[in-house]
């Protein structure tokens, strides 16, 4: 079999596709930007190959393009949001299985995935593009309260609830001085740069996987993302749920199989964030071309399901058959992310309670990312992620007292 090209991968630590590779006997050639290090050791990786993929994408592709036949690359594929648009191009240009470059565009533009939803018929809810900080006279007529977002961010970064018309412009002239100074390299530089305004969701959140065929789209696992409440929206839980058959969770279903429909995604993953109004109707938020959380969805749904969705998608994008599935794949277990929170800020020395969490039977890995003498900033300033805990569980009532009992477990110790 050929090799499969997996592009700038963001963290060695979250090692699922590449244990997901290994697994399916399937060779990586790791490529990674010109700006980055190249990675240690990783399961599955037979060379790296460094392309200026973020700073000169049409160079890195004529590159690739070039360099393929010797290193024996049959197919490309990423896991790392930024990564999606010169992905696809780089599949095209070598006649290999991906998404259109223009499917991949519209998953990258909040704004333009915003209007393909609505043109769709999907619940949406009311927004408007801005290209002026200073001009808001558009965003009046959408109400309060409401939330700002880069065009085309991620992970949350710079996305901001505005609660009152008061605090509307300075947060405002926030979101886009973030975008302007931590995104703008990640953005296409023909196109303008603006933020999206659009109107509060208040109910739970929701992600919902789905992998995409030529029998149509298949979702493989929903999960409980909590009920973020700003003024910023980071990460704290992912709890997969096993009622599938509960009218909730079909109607979650349903809306983000209609999205990824909507946004004309043919193949491979997608990753379908949803929340609900106040009357729990849902609604998709945002979807990603990509197996979610760097890998983390690959482990939920492998752990829960015995499928293996990293195999599935580089299978695909090798133009390998994959396996027939059903609509919505049935779960056995339970599985779960837990992000460590901060609870304060400081200089981190070190966390309380993880030798409990490592040997608690439901633990099935711990990933921390913070070392002694890292400084988190105080809000509103984002602190960052220090660890994440998984684990697998029967139930989801066992899933939810074993997160109950991390919080009363674990802890950090900062020094201030
Ligand atoms: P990013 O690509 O940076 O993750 P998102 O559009 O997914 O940007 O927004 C990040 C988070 O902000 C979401 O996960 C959600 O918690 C919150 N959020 C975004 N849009 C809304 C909305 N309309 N209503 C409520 N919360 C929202
Ligand atoms: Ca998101």
């Amino acid at each position: 079999m050929k090799k499969l090209a997996l592009v700038c991968h963001r963290s060695a630590k979250l090692s699922f596709v590449f244990e997901a590779a290994q697994a399916a006997s399937i060779e990586l050639v790791l490529i990674y930007d010109k700006t980055e290090h190249a990675p240690g050791q990783l399961p599955a990786v037979s060379s790296t190959w460094q392309l200026p993929v973020f700073d000169e994408p049409e160079a890195a592709l004529e590159a690739f393009e070039a360099g393929v036949e010797e290193r024996g690359v049959g197919g490309v594929m990423t896991v790392r949001e930024e990564a999606i648009i010169w992905t696809s191009q780089a599949a095209k240009r070598i006649g290999t299985p991906g998404i259109e470059p223009e499917v991949a565009a519209l998953a990258r533009n909040k704004y333009l995935m915003r209007r393909a939803f609505a043109e769709a018929g999907l619940r949406t809810p009311s927004f408007r593009y801005i290209d002026n900080p200073r001009n808001l006279s558009q965003v009046h007529a959408l109400g309060l309260p409401l939330v700002i977002k880069p065009l085309s961010g991620w992970c949350s970064t710079g996305v901001m609830l505005a609660r009152s018309a008061e605090e509307l412009p300075g947060l405002i002239e926030a979101v886009w001085e973030v975008q302007s100074k931590d995104l703008a390299r990640f953005y296409d530089k023909d196109e303008a740069a603006g933020l999206v305004v659009e109107q509060y969701l208040p109910g739970k959140e929701f992600v919902v996987e789905c992998f995409v065929d030529i029998e149509g789209v298949h979702v493989l696992a929903v999960g409980d993302k909590g009920q973020p409440e700003g003024p910023w929206f980071e990460e704290t839980i992912y709890r997969q749920r096993r009622d599938i058959e509960n009218p909730l969770i079909v109607a979650l279903c349903e809306a983000a199989r209609e999205g990824v429909k909507a946004l004309g995604i043919t193949m491979g993953a997608a990753h379908v964030e949803l929340r609900l109004d106040a009357g729990e109707q849902p609604y998709v938020i945002e979807i990603g071309a990509r197996i979610g959380g760097s890998g983390v969805s690959h482990f939920v749904v492998e752990q829960s399901t015995g499928v293996s969705f990293a195999k599935l998608c580089m299978h695909a994008a090798l133009g390998v058959p994959t396996q027939s599935l059903p609509e919505v794949l049935p779960t056995n277990k339970v599985a779960a992310n837990y992000i460590i929170p901060l609870r304060a800020n400081g200089r981190f020395s070190g966390f309380s309670g993880l030798d409990k969490v490592e040997q608690h039977p439901e633990t099935a890995r711990v990933v921390t990312f913070f070392e002694a003498g890292h400084v988190s900033p105080p809000p509103p300033a984002f602190g960052g992620y220090p660890g994440f805990i998984f684990s697998v569980h029967a139930s989801d009532e066992t899933a939810h007292a074993y997160h109950q009992w991390l919080d009363e477990t674990l802890s950090i110790i900062w020094n201030q």
